[in-house]
């Protein structure tokens, strides 16, 4: 049998590298940190692209090996697209509840919530070759909470597709219609 390309995760983030493994079957998937190396990623980029291409090339050129990496957020249209790169930190101390409540409040007597979760994927080679794919997935913003399931913005986002939130959503549920999904989808065709 043919061993497995190995593809490196320049992700910390457990849960992501799983699911990122369980979309990629034909491939050996592993995180950097379980390769031996032990630094933090920086996400000093202005875009998803660029956060994306950082992480990768930082791991690729590390290890010497292709390195896969992701940058996403929640982008607001009555927001100008906030808060987009910031979506971790839009609070300031990175607690989901807190981004949520601040979300809220800035979106408070505006009608339009329309919004979309992003994902930019980046593939960096050791020849120094780049394959990115970017998915969208679309919705509405709540003005409440609703269910607990997810993270970060789940529970306030209403999922066109699913015609729910995502915080009620199952998880293979969510992962049918996901941005992470949708960009992953892309980029194996790509890749092929
Ligand atoms: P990162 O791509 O892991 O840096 O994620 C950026 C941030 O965007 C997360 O911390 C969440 O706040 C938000 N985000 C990205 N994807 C999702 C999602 O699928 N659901 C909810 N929030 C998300």
């Amino acid at each position: 049998m043919q061993e497995k390309i190995k593809i490196v995760i320049a992700s910390g983030n457990k849960g992501k590298i799983k699911e990122i493994a369980q979309m990629l079957p034909d491939f050996d998937v592993v995180g950097y940190k379980d390769m031996g190396l032990n630094f933090e990623l920086e996400e000093t980029g202005s875009t998803f692209y660029e956060n994306a291409l950082i992480k990768a090339k930082a791991v690729s050129d590390a290890l010497n090996v292709p390195a896969l990496a992701d940058d996403s957020g929640l982008s607001v249209e009555a927001l100008n697209g906030e808060p987009g790169i910031y979506s971790a930190r839009y609070s300031g101390d990175g607690v989901d509840a807190h981004n949520i409540e601040k979300l809220l409040k800035n979106l408070e007597g505006k009608e339009n919530r329309k919004a979309k979760f992003i994902c930019t994927m980046v593939m960096y080679f050791p020849n120094g070759k780049i394959i990115s794919a970017t998915g969208e997935t679309y919705g509405k913003i709540l003005h409440k909470c609703d269910g607990e399931g997810g993270f970060g913005y789940d529970p306030i986002f209403f999922s066109d597709d699913l015609n729910k939130s995502f915080g009620v959503s199952t998880k293979e549920e969510k992962n049918s219609v996901s941005h992470r999904f949708r960009a992953l989808e892309k980029l194996k065709k790509e890749l092929k």
